[in-house]
């Protein structure tokens, strides 16, 4: 169970983006009040919001990353600074992460998911570069004690590098002797793994070697079709395979029976029967679509841009949708406030996600 305020806070959290004129008291009675300065900058656009809203949802959505390959800032802008330097990556410099939205790890979900018998399990999609600095931020915020299950969207550095320090989400055992988690990956990435990772992958022993302590993953393997769901820790999960570049398929996710939540990190053109499984005009419209956008701008072989994420939130016409993967193009409030205006002309509420943005759900 989470306490009080956490919930509490989270919940403000989550409302800001979509009610009018909310009050920084909130914020500053939760400790938070650089955050609540920032968020409030989002204004007051309001839309009817299908994600709980009323206080009694128990499980959740949290996004430990929200950010490009590179992640924000971009080590570049800050080491070898341009004239003037980049205002994005330059917050850095003076905002503490937790208080700064434009501070973007590898793109990575949580689910804080409330069981009927009101215990909670954790899945977590993708496992990035960033993932210690992830859980040392937010596992702490967000009272989060294990990883129960780990979905891969794709083999790809930023979406795995961090599974050498699933260790520290899972019970000591100085001789592996834990249950291993269980890891639910394509035959194709499984393949990567065991190149980049074979002492994760290995099952036994070598003669002579001695133990040393790594993660404990059981290894579960997916089929890229959205025919195939399977389930992680009680959730049920339907792959979305989509083009990551032309040579190239990665999965998103749709999860949730309360709400529909799409979850497509990676991007750069929609298969139809996938589309078609996510649309309002296909299988039903979602509650939540939350996808990749990585320039403001044109387009870009491997991801979806602004332009492209725009078109097909337009095309699959979900309640609501949230943005992730972006790079130091964006600037959080600035391109939310024009988000916000967009939103109102076409009647579907999209906003920039940031970390450590939690909303609280009906799965
Ligand atoms: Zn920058
Ligand atoms: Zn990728």
């Amino acid at each position: 169970m989470f306490p009080f305020v956490s919930l509490s806070l989270s919940l403000s959290l989550a409302l800001c983006l979509f009610i009018p004129r909310f009050s920084l008291r909130t914020y500053r009675e939760h400790g938070n009040p650089m955050a609540a300065q920032n968020l409030a900058d989002n204004g007051d656009f309001h839309a009817p919001s299908p994600i709980a809203a009323d206080g009694d949802a128990r499980s959740a959505l949290i996004f430990l990353g929200t950010g490009c390959s590179s992640a924000i800032p971009n080590a570049m802008c800050l080491i070898q600074p341009s004239h003037p330097p980049c205002s994005v990556c330059s917050q850095a410099l003076s905002i503490p992460p937790e208080q700064n939205p434009n501070y973007r790890c590898n793109t990575s979900l949580l689910i804080d998911y409330c069981r009927s018998d009101g215990n909670h399990s954790y899945v977590l999609i993708d496992v990035g570069k960033t993932f210690r600095e992830q859980v040392l931020r937010w596992f702490t915020r967000y009272n989060i004690p294990q990883v129960d299950s780990i979905v891969l969207t794709h083999e790809h550095a930023d979406a795995v590098l961090g599974l050498d320090d699933i260790r520290a989400v899972q019970p000591y055992s100085a001789t592996n002797s834990i249950d291993p988690t269980p890891i639910y990956v394509t035959e194709y990435a499984m393949q990567s793994l065991a190149v980049k990772f074979p002492y994760l992958v290995q099952k036994k022993m070598k003669e002579g070697q001695e133990v040393r302590r790594v993660a404990q993953l059981d290894w579960r393997i997916i089929e890229e079709s959205y025919e195939k769901p399977f389930v992680a820790s009680g959730i049920k999960f339907v792959p979305l395979p989509v083009m990551h570049g032309e040579d190239y398929i990665c999965l998103g996710f749709l999860f949730g029976e309360k709400s529909r939540v799409a979850y497509i990190s990676d991007v750069s053109r929609f298969i139809p029967s996938t589309e078609n499984v996510i649309s309002k005009g296909g299988d039903g419209q979602l509650d939540l679509l939350i996808l990749d956008t990585l320039y403001k701008n044109g387009s870009h072989n491997t991801h979806f841009c602004l332009p492209q994420t725009l078109d097909a939130v337009k095309r699959i016409c979900p309640k609501q949708a949230l943005l992730i993967g972006m790079t130091h193009e964006f600037d959080h409030h600035k391109d939310n406030k024009y988000l916000m205006e967009w939103s109102r002309r076409e009647g579907i509420p999209v906003q920039l996600a940031h970390d450590g943005l939690r909303i609280p759900i009906h799965l």
